[in-house]
C-alpha cells in the first residue's frame, strides 16, 4: 500500500544502539501518520526484529540482489530481507552506484524482485555535482527513471543529490521543487517522492513542507535517536 508521507533511515555502516535509538523514535511515531522505516546493515536486522517489535517502526534492507537465490557470495536476496522482517529495500543508493558500479538497470530489476516479493523498493536517484553544473539535473532523473516502466507496484522514489549527501550542504527549495515535480511527472504522477541530502532537525521541517515532498531519506542525523524522533515530529507538523 502506497502512503503519503516516509520518514526513512538509513545508517549505512554503522550499529547504533537499538534498544536506545527505539525508544524516542517509537515514543515520536505515536499518533504520527507518516511511514517510519528504519534500514540497518544486514547483521542487525534479526535483532531489530525484535526489538522493533510492536512498535509502528518498520524495517528495510540497505540493499538486495535481484536474484531470489544461488552463486552469489556475500549478497543477500529479497526473500533474506522478508525473513528477516523487512517490508522496505533501499535500491540504487549512490554509495552503491559509486563504489560497486551499480547502474540503472540492474537498480530497477532489483526493485522488479523485491516487488515480485511485496517489499516495497525505495528507489534513489540523484545527480552529481558535476552534472549538476553542467545543466543536466532533469536529463540524468529522465535517465535513472527511464527503466521505471517495466516495474508493476508501488514503490518509492528518493531524490537525493549526491552532492548534497553526507555533506552538509542542502539543495535549495526551488531545486528540490523542481526535481520532486519532474520525477512525479515522469512517473505519471503516481509516486511517492522523499528528499535525502543532509536533512537535519532543524531543517526537515521546512523540506517536508515543500511542494511535491513526500517525507525524507536521512542519513548521518538518523543515527542518533533523540534526532531522528525530532525529524519525525518535525515532520507531523509540517
Ligand atoms: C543518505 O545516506 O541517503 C543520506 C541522505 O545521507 P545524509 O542524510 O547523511 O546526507
Amino acid at each position: 500500500m502506497s502512503h503519503n508521507s516516509y520518514i526513512i533511515a538509513n545508517w549505512k555502516m554503522n550499529t547504533p544502539s537499538l534498544a536506545a535509538w527505539a525508544q524516542p523514535v517509537a515514543l515520536a511515531c505515536v499518533g504520527e501518520a507518516a511511514e517510519v522505516v528504519v534500514c540497518p546493515p544486514f547483521t542487525q536486522l534479526a535483532a531489530a526484529q525484535m526489538v522493533f517489535t510492536n512498535t509502528p517502526i518498520h524495517l528495510g534492507g540497505q540493499d538486495c540482489h535481484a536474484e531470489d537465490s544461488g552463486a552469489f557470495t556475500g549478497d543477500i536476496s529479497v526473500p533474506m530481507l522478508k525473513r528477516s522482517g523487512c517490508s522496505y529495500v533501499i535500491v540504487g543508493h549512490s554509495e552503491r552506484r559509486k563504489y560497486h558500479g551499480e547502474g540503472d538497470d540492474l537498480v530497477w530489476r532489483k526493485a522488479a524482485t523485491a516487488l515480485r516479493h511485496d517489499v516495497t523498493p525505495i528507489v534513489c536517484v540523484g545527480e552529481t555535482l558535476q552534472q549538476r553544473e553542467a545543466g543536466q539535473t532533469l536529463d540524468i532523473l529522465k535517465e535513472q527513471l527511464a527503466s521505471a516502466v517495466l516495474v508493476k507496484g508501488d514503490y518509492v522514489v528518493a531524490y537525493e543529490p549526491v552532492w548534497a549527501i553526507g555533506t552538509g550542504v542542502n539543495a535549495t527549495d526551488e531545486a528540490i521543487v523542481e526535481a520532486h515535480q519532474f520525477i512525479k511527472k515522469q512517473l505519471n504522477n503516481r509516486v511517492p517522492v522523499v528528499y535525502g541530502g543532509s536533512v537535519k532537525p532543524d531543517n526537515a521541517g521546512a523540506i517536508m513542507q515543500l511542494d511535491a515532498v513526500n517525507g525524507v531519506l536521512v542519513g548521518g542525523a538518523s543515527l542518533d535517536g533523540e534526532s531522528f524522533a525530532k525529524i519525525i515530529v518535525a515532520g507531523a507538523r509540517a
